[in-house]
């Protein structure tokens, strides 16, 4: 009876990389400024990079603290995914996410035991990661509300919750370079083969890991009590009324910039200012693109040369995130030789910043983006407009969302990864200043004002979010009553 009278207490776990961990975070001050009580779990070795980052101005325990001081009930914890905290995760992605696949859930069922143990009444609900394998099967065991967050949009998620019917189609899995018609998918009037999350592509059918992943994420996720989407109804509506069908679900974004949280978000607050901002005030209005293309995907040196050698040819100002990781060969040297000083005063080469307020400074005039789905959120938010290079993932499906249904960005090449500096220049030169950069930015201020709204109190995902607390509070009640 007593845990009744207490805060309702969730465990939250997001796969360990940047994409999915600022949403968790985001949420889970969200849900804690809504009465709930708050375990965050991390990786060890993510806290363990995150707190050693030079470049961090606060880590995420203190984040945690600061809410805790303004009254948020947040526990702070860590799990080991059975690594030694050297060991290069990216470099050995297939053998890492055999094991997170096969390996991980054994620990977390002994973690969320733990906890129990101490307490039975302690834990009420789970909130993980649609891509991890073992949601369902530990809410069960354990008794607890079962709640997914899904990082991308809705596109993709539909698109890996109807695998079956790819299948049945024989899109899954789909010829490289085939270009037919997906029309078949509840919620999807029409997309392309080549616009299809790329764990369905034939060449991908070696990452066994990353693709039984995607199979056993969207297995769990149909056993969730509710889904909540890092996106917005407005720009998904016949996508997530589609996917209402079967479970409840609720379109919560973008969930990076929730409002009426304590005075910080952790987007803004995890990496410092770098000497970007000076540099962008110098600049005239709308004159400089921003380069970036996340914290994980790999291409090659020749991909890196032509767009560098692109970027001097079209003229346009620039500041390019250069991450070191960035090269699949693995090698750190990442610019052509001398390319800095060439580049003068043209461009900035930085190895981070803060991307939200880089693509909020007014000098910012677009934005060319691999459309990982946080960089895309970020970029509608600040009304920039895109240039899409999308290599992996999610990436091809967002680009579709942003060229062909929402406008608000063109594609750097046509369905292929190969690039040509001088059409890499031409593309920028035109995207910046040719006829067609007014109407981008217009369609571009459309989408931020729809994003905007949805996080006003009248707003759609406030509506959303609030109808969520409303039907976990009674879930978890009826939960609570029919184990007494
Ligand atoms: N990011 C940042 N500074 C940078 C580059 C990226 O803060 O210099 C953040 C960016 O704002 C976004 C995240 O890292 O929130 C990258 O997520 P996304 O989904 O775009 O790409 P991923 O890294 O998952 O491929």
């Amino acid at each position: 009876m007593a845990e009744i009278h207490r805060k309702p207490h969730a465990i939250m776990i997001s796969v360990p990389y940047q994409g999915h961990i600022n949403p968790f975070l985001n949420l889970a001050l969200k849900i804690a400024s809504n009465g709930f009580s708050i375990t965050f779990v991390h990786f060890e070795f993510v806290h363990h990079r995150l707190s050693k980052a030079h470049h961090c101005n606060k880590t995420h325990v203190d984040i945690f603290s600061q809410a805790r001081e303004s009254g948020l009930e947040i526990r702070y914890t860590t799990i080991s995914d059975g690594f030694p905290l050297e060991y290069d995760r990216n470099a050995n992605f297939e053998e890492y996410w055999g094991w997170i696949l096969r390996e991980f859930p054994a620990r977390v069922d002994e973690f969320v035991g733990k906890i129990i143990q101490s307490d039975p009444y302690l834990v009420h609900f789970l909130v993980a990661d649609t891509v991890f394998s073992w949601p369902a099967t530990i809410a069960e065991k354990y008794n607890l509300v079962n709640v997914s967050l899904w990082t991308q949009p809705a596109l993709v998620f539909t698109l890996g919750y109807h695998l079956d019917l790819l299948r049945e189609n024989g899109h899954f899995p789909c010829k490289d370079n085939i270009d037919e018609e997906v029309n078949y998918v509840p919620g999807i009037k029409s997309i392309s083969t080549r616009d299809l999350i790329s764990v369905v592509k034939e060449s991908e059918q070696g990452q066994y890991s990353m693709v039984e992943s995607v199979h056993m994420g969207f297995d769990q996720v149909k056993k969730a009590d509710f889904i909540l989407h890092n996106t917005v109804y407005e720009l998904e509506a016949e996508t997530l009324s589609a996917l209402n069908k079967y479970q409840p679900n609720y379109a919560i974004g973008p969930v990076n910039f929730f409002k009426n949280l304590p005075s910080y978000t952790v987007s803004k607050s995890l990496w410092s200012e770098s000497d970007c901002t000076q540099w962008l005030e110098s600049k005239p209005p709308s004159s400089v693109l921003y380069v970036s293309f996340g914290s994980f995907v790999l291409t090659s040196r020749q991909v890196i040369e032509e767009i560098a050698y692109g970027l001097l040819l079209s003229e346009v100002n620039f500041i390019w995130v250069v991450r070191e990781g960035i090269l699949s060969s693995g090698d750190t040297n990442i610019m052509p030789d001398g390319y800095e000083d060439e580049v003068k005063d043209k461009g900035l080469i930085i190895p981070w910043c803060n991307q939200i307020r880089v693509l909020s400074n007014p000098a910012i005039g677009g934005f060319l983006t691999h459309n990982g789905w946080n960089s895309t959120i970020e970029s509608m938010w600040c009304g920039v407009p895109m240039i899409c290079y999308p290599f992996l993932y999610d990436q091809p499906t967002n680009r579709k969302l942003v060229v062909d249904d929402w406008k608000c960005g063109i594609s750097l090449c046509d369905g292929t990864i190969s690039v040509d500096r001088k059409e890499v220049a031409e593309k920028i030169k035109s995207f910046m200043s040719g006829a067609a950069s007014k109407s981008l930015r217009q369609e571009a201020n459309k989408v931020k004002t729809i994003l905007h709204h949805a996080l006003e109190v009248d707003g759609s995902s406030q509506g959303y979010f609030d109808r969520f607390i409303k039907d976990l509070k009674e879930k978890i009640h009826s939960t609570i009553t029919s184990i007494e």
